[in-house]
């Protein structure tokens, strides 16, 4: 029931307690608070104090890289303990929470890793008695919001680069899945980061985000989680014209065609939409598949989608785990029967498993529909589930076309053996990641972030640091002389200033 401030776990002023419990069986997890605004403050107002202070502003670029690296350590000691929380909270395969960890290791290790390269730049003047160069500065304190499907590693790809770029930051992460964020912070105690610097607060988008999103303390807010939220987000900073990086859903084109290596497409199809029951903002949901090939292929989807193993995180017999909320099951549902409504045919799925072992859970069954169209709910809104919709095409032009006829633009796969085909696919998409032959691999060194409303901003990669810092330029005359602009200048006088 505590939130991390000024270096330490403080009971919190305003809220209420909130139980976490396992979304896979009920279980109690933990008690955290559901914190306020005027605790939001209290973190807010720490971070800024650090940050005035300078004591990590001011630090060499290495030594808060040498920092991370041994974060990424750390996160090695302790990985058995943190894919445990993880899986706990969220519900997801224990095997999968290990995976993430050794990705947020990764994350860790990266920017750690890029401490001291390419930190501004000389600027040609043009002029023998002027310098100019370009700095980098922190942009001061930093609003960190996250989501509930992949908790530390959302946060992770927001705290490794506004550490390493200097800057304090108060992070919320989904009241739904607070755990690994919380011990994040005493890693990041005992890796050395002064008090001040880092600070927590739980709490739900009412009780502390609102704050965090509208303080004039904080000058950037990176958010990941939902396009509506984002949308608010977005307009609670413009009062105060905050930096805001936003990273929201995604409706991802999966586009196979009939020269596709057969088995290599299904199966990644599969993955694409059914990882982590297809909690993932770049799942791929939308099969876009040549007409020619549709039947047999859709045939052998649901096959093996009604065969997909569900299971608790400790099930080492489950392949895929249970959704985050009895509310977020009926979002689903509510999307598989406007589909369905609206004349798409349900193949597969499509309801709750039977079984009353998954009677304490949130599970939903792998579901594809087929026979849908550009204007169903299920196709242009994000249902955020194991929901497979499928569409057909007979040229490339028109998967492009039906791919990109979204207003979300975050990630999508082409599957063909024709790598011109690929490329010019790949060249047209209007996604912020494309992947040819492969679904869902990313990598900490290349950008993530979408097009359209998908987000703004990029995280991961050199744009992922460059979100966190403020660029300055400082121009040097080396040799000054009066401009003589206005009036009483000598006479015979020309020289001006530019500008
Ligand atoms: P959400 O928008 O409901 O919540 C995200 C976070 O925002 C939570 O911490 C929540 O408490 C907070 N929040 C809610 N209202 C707020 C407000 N008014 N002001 C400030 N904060 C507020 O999203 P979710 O359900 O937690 O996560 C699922 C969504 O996240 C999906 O849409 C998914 O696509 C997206 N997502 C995107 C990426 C990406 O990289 N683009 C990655 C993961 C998840």
């Amino acid at each position: 029931m505590q939130l991390f401030i000024e270096g330490e776990w403080v009971d919190a002023l305003d809220g209420v307690v909130r139980k976490i419990r396992c979304p896979a069986d009920g279980s109690f997890v933990r008690s955290v608070a559901d914190a306020g605004p005027r605790d939001a403050a209290r973190a807010i107002s720490s971070a800024r104090a650090s940050f005035a202070s300078r004591v990590w502003a001011d630090r060499p670029e290495r030594e808060r890289g040498a920092l991370l690296l041994r974060v990424a350590d750390l996160i090695d000691r302790d990985v058995a303990a943190y894919s445990m929380a993880e899986s706990l909270d969220t519900g997801k395969r224990l095997v999968e929470a290990e995976y993430d960890m050794a990705d947020i290791a990764a994350c860790f290790r990266y920017y750690g890793a890029m401490a001291g390269e390419g930190i501004g730049r000389v600027v040609d003047t043009g002029r023998p008695d002027a310098l100019s160069r370009i700095t980098v500065s922190p942009v001061g304190v930093c609003a960190l919001i996250t989501p509930w499907n992949y908790p530390l590693l959302q946060a992770s790809w927001k705290v490794a680069p506004a550490l390493l770029a200097g800057n304090s930051f108060v992070i919320k992460p989904s009241e739904l899945t607070p755990s690994t964020t919380m011990m994040l912070m005493d890693t990041l105690s005992e890796a050395g980061l002064p008090a001040g610097v880092a600070n927590l607060v739980t709490g739900t988008g009412a009780g502390v985000g609102a704050t965090l999103t509208s303080h004039p303390d904080v000058d950037l807010v990176s958010f990941t989680g939902g396009l509506t939220t984002g949308r608010s987000v977005m307009a609670a900073a413009a009062a105060t014209v905050k930096r805001v990086a936003l990273e929201l859903g995604g409706k991802n084109p999966n586009i196979v065609f009939a020269d596709s290596d057969y088995e290599t497409a299904i199966d990644h199809a599969l993955t694409a939409v059914f990882l982590h029951s297809g909690q993932v903002c770049s799942a791929g949901t939308r099969l876009i598949v040549e007409e020619s090939l549709h039947d047999r292929f859709v045939a052998d989807l649901a096959d093996r989608a009604s065969r997909i193993r569900l299971g608790g995180p400790f099930d080492d017999n489950a392949e895929t785990g249970t959704l985050i909320s009895g509310a977020h099951r009926e979002k689903v549902a509510a999307y598989v029967a406007a589909g369905i409504a609206e004349g798409a045919v349900l193949v597969t799925g499509g309801s709750a498993p039977a079984e009353e072992r998954f009677a304490d859970g949130f599970f939903y069954l792998p579901t594809i529909l087929d026979g849908c169209t550009a204007t169903m709910s299920v196709i242009t809104d994000e249902s955020f589930g194991p929901v497979l919709t499928v569409e057909t095409f007979r040229t490339e032009a028109e998967a492009i076309s039906i791919a990109n006829d979204t207003i979300y633009g975050l990630a999508g796969a082409v599957f063909t053996t024709d790598s011109g085909k690929a490329q010019r696919v790949a060249e047209a998409l209007r996604h912020g990641t494309v992947w040819i032959n492969d679904y869902h691999p990313y990598l900490p060194q290349a950008e993530w972030g979408g097009f359209g409303q998908s987000g703004n901003g990029r995280e991961l990669g050199q744009a992922g640091l460059a979100e966190y810092r403020e660029i300055k330029h400082v121009f040097h005359n080396i040799d000054p002389k009066p401009p003589h602009w206005f009036g009483g200048s000598p006479a015979g006088s020309t020289d001006v200033a530019g500008g």
